[in-house]
């Protein structure tokens, strides 16, 4: 390999490194993320920090070597090393995520802040829609983070004026509070949480408030494709459950802000 392609290939191979570590760390806030802030019981699993990655079901903990992302997954054919627990395939599709997401943002915004925002946007929802889907929270410990960082990344320029950026905030808070409360009064039960407010609001501090109709859209189409396909192959789906919105305007939040610079620059 010359000097000048791996010049050129540089910024790709540290981007989808980072990505997947990224995706190993998303692993450990989705399992224990939820017990830490109390969103569910049972028995502590330690901090997002301590004690180092164990297996769940024999609580060994994991040699470093064996957390190489994806690679040990494959290697251990799916199971734990030491006790042969199958290990679930959230893990390597998580790390996978993480990867794809920062490869993304570098083929949209190339080598710049940018991109590093949007790969931080993307992965903090990808955490909050594999939580929301085990537990059906959308925890306060990641949503309100992410409006305060999304504000501060625009009010460095990164993606929209800092004004489209408070107001995105605001409305996407106010737009989903009146639909949830319109949906209890319809249903006489709560339909949707606040959490979906709050995931909607750091959408609209990241992306600025004129993605944010495209995005309910999208998200709302894509929760219900996922729906009906879930019943399609005979899962039940109850609709007195609340409905987890929190990965379809994920998926649709990052979209809106890879894609938002290219349509709006053309329209
Ligand atoms: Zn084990």
């Amino acid at each position: 390999m010359s000097l000048a392609s791996l010049a050129e290939a540089g910024p790709w191979i540290i981007a989808g490194i980072a990505g997947l570590l990224a995706g190993s760390f998303l692993n450990v806030a989705i399992y224990r993320g939820p017990h830490q802030w109390g969103l569910v019981d049972g028995e502590s699993r330690g901090d997002l920090a301590r004690p180092r990655s164990y297996c769940p079901a024999c609580k060994t903990p994991i040699p470093f070597w064996r957390l190489v992302p994806i690679v040990s997954f494959v290697l251990q054919q799916g199971r734990c090393a030491q006790c042969g627990t199958a290990i679930p395939v959230r893990y390597p599709v998580v790390e996978a995520i993480g990867g794809g997401i920062a490869i993304i943002a570098l083929a949209a915004f190339g080598p710049t802040p940018s991109a590093a925002g949007a790969a931080v946007f993307g992965w903090a929802l990808t955490a909050l829609a594999f939580i929301d889907l085990e537990t059906g929270f959308l925890p306060d410990a990641i949503t309100l983070p992410l409006i305060a960082l999304g504000l501060a990344a625009n009010a460095f320029g990164l993606f929209v004026p800092v004004t489209h950026a408070i107001i995105g905030a605001i409305a996407g808070y106010g737009a989903f509070s009146i639909i949830g409360w319109m949906f209890e009064q319809l249903r006489g039960k709560e339909g949707l949480g606040l959490g979906d407010a709050k995931l909607l609001a750091a959408i609209g501090a990241w992306g600025g408030w004129i993605i944010l109709p495209a995005v309910v859209f999208i998200g709302a189409v894509a929760t219900l494709l996922a729906i009906v396909s879930a019943k399609a192959i005979g899962k039940s789906t109850s609709m007195d459950q609340p409905i987890p919105f929190g990965p379809g305007l994920g998926i649709a939040g990052f979209v809106a802000l890879i894609a938002a610079p290219g349509i709006l620059s053309g329209l």
